[in-house]
């Protein structure tokens, strides 16, 4: 016997209308490269998508097409979100900070229709335009006034307003009742080997992982929050924050180019920030950034971390000497990205400080709708007992199936994702990541936790920023070497930052060597580049070698 209620499906197109409707007076707020705001509300931003949904059907854009974004987190970039899935097509954020030949690869295997970038993109898109001929339109997503300075700059030839485009439209669009299945949103995510594989989410995965983001032990959001998602639009969908905006009428603050300590203090200062969201280098960057400057926040209440572990040192930091509340959360592209979230149960409220800092420190339960486990080598499932650690394997309504344009369900395993990291599950379910699999340090034929040690070495008072990679060894296969950036004027030596190690791990997980450089790499999304770092440590002889 089937239920008797209403099929409405799960609709992208549902939230900015519901927005528009309950919140229609509640502002968006978008700051630009120059440091000025663009300011309007969710009733105007329903307005513009309806225009920018219409001005799409104009160029030919049908349902299912995919049209690209190359563009930081502003109000124009919000409109591409909900007109193009809403109208039915795919909404594909690329991130601009990849190599070229990977953007060029991207577009193509996307088979992208319309790029729509912003002016900090021009130079870029007019390298990528001869290399996408599938493209059609190229457009520039600027102000007319931010035209006129720029028009020296190259672009793609023929190269469209997005201004232009909208002002030629009506305010209105009678947006379709698609299948929620349909496809919404496109997301490349790059593994370290191979072409990068395309996430492709529905409409139903983004409404229910919105719902699940707004949840009181996720990032807890409503209608009096101010929320600055600062995770870029281009990466997972800015964590679906913006969805969840929407969802609930949070006001939003789109903070654009700029992510350093001294531009986001002054934002979330200027827009009474309350709630914010980005990987731990930025919150590392703001936190330093504050204490060089005696400075606190006088608004922003609780921050979501995830993207990299977030060591304890930053979560003690922020909480202790900011009283901004740490949310660690662990995710991915092909989770949505939200996965699990590290917020106490009752039972914790007695801990003492240092026992609930062990706990913020694990990625988390999981939400409603994933569920999480842990498998040996054999594919068996290992002990929920926070000690063994094994592949994580989720599944749920927001984890991928299948990549895009690759065969259904190739790569689950028994109907679950295999998600590459390494991790323990806890009696209480929190799951806490040692590692990615190819992190890991396989020292005697035992696993050593990168993640842990360099937690450790980012304790230390003079350490800005540590990994730590396996480096070959004659005898223990690999053994641990710190490649650490000291804090600016400090001295520590690589003896002391390794002594810093006693009596905190295992006398066998302790790093055989410390080297110091002035700068790590990351990747396109903020995470350590441990294969550049493995590449360039491949011959390094230990002293205990
Ligand atoms: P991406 O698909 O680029 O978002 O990267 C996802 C990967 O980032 C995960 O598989 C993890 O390896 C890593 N990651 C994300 N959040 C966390 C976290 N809180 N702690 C440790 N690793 C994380």
């Amino acid at each position: 016997m089937l239920g008797q209620m209403m099929q409405t499906p799960l609709l992208i197109s549902s939230l900015l209308r519901h927005a528009a409707a309950v919140h229609g007076d509640t502002e968006i707020v978008s700051r630009g490269a120059d440091g000025a705001d663009h300011r309007y509300t969710y009733a105007d931003a329903h307005h513009r998508a309806c225009r920018l949904a219409n001005a799409l059907l104009s160029l030919g854009v049908r349902p299912g097409d995919r049209v690209a974004t190359l563009a930081w987190n502003g109000h124009r970039h919000l409109e591409l979100y909900y007109a193009v899935s809403g109208m039915g097509a795919v909404c594909h954020t690329v991130n601009p900070r990849l190599f070229l030949d990977q953007i060029a690869y991207i577009i193509d295997h996307a088979e992208d229709t319309l790029v729509c970038f912003d002016v900090a993109f021009r130079s870029l898109a007019e390298a990528l335009a001869p290399r996408c001929p599938r493209v059609r339109a190229w457009v520039l997503l600027a102000d007319e006034g931010d035209e006129r300075d720029e028009l020296e700059a190259p672009a793609p030839p023929g190269t469209l307003r997005y201004e232009a485009l909208l002002a030629a439209q009506p305010d209105d669009f009678a947006w379709p009742a698609l299948d929620e299945h349909t496809a919404a949103g496109l997301c490349y995510t790059s593994g370290t080997t191979g072409h990068p594989k395309g996430v492709l989410y529905s409409h139903r995965s983004t409404v229910l992982q919105a719902m699940a983001i707004a949840l009181p032990d996720a990032v807890a959001l409503s209608a009096r929050d101010v929320l600055a998602p600062v995770s870029s639009m281009f990466h997972v969908m800015s964590w679906g924050l913006p969805y969840a905006a929407s969802l609930v009428g949070s006001t939003l603050v789109l903070p654009g180019p700029k992510l350093d300590g001294a531009s986001l203090f002054r934002l979330f200062e200027d827009e009474g920030v309350t709630v914010s969201a980005a990987v731990p280098t930025v919150w590392l960057g703001l936190a330093t950034y504050m204490a060089e400057h005696a400075l606190r926040l006088s608004t922003l209440k609780r921050v979501l971390i995830g993207g990299s572990a977030c060591p304890r040192a930053l979560i003690a930091t922020l909480q202790d000497d900011f009283g901004v509340e740490v949310i660690h959360a662990w995710g991915m592209t092909e989770t949505s990205p939200l996965g699990t979230v590290s917020r106490p149960k009752r039972k914790h409220a007695s801990l003492p400080a240092d026992r609930r800092l062990d706990l913020q420190v694990k990625q988390g339960r999981p939400v409603f709708g994933v569920e999480v486990k842990v498998v040996g080598a054999d594919g068996a499932e290992l002990p929920r007992d926070g000690a063994a650690a094994g592949d994580l394997l989720v599944r749920g309504p927001w984890v991928c199936a299948s990549y895009f344009k690759a065969d259904e369900n190739d790569q689950l395993r028994d109907g679950w994702f295999p998600t590459g990291d390494v991790a323990t599950i806890d009696p209480d379910s929190y799951v806490q990541i040692t590692d990615r699999s190819k992190d890991v340090i396989k020292s005697g034929g035992e696993w050593i936790s990168s993640i842990e040690l360099e937690n450790l070495a980012v304790a230390h008072p003079s350490i800005q920023e540590a990994a730590v990679i396996g480096v070959a060894h004659p005898k223990w296969g690999e053994r641990p070497l710190v490649v650490a950036v000291r804090k600016p004027g400090a001295t520590v030596s690589g003896a002391e930052l390794l002594a810093f190690y006693e009596g905190k791990v295992a006398k066998w997980w302790r790093p055989d060597d410390v080297v110091f450089v002035a700068e790590l790499p990351h990747t396109a999304t903020g995470k350590l580049l441990k294969t550049r770092l493995r590449a360039e440590y491949r011959d390094y002889r230990l002293p205990t070698s």
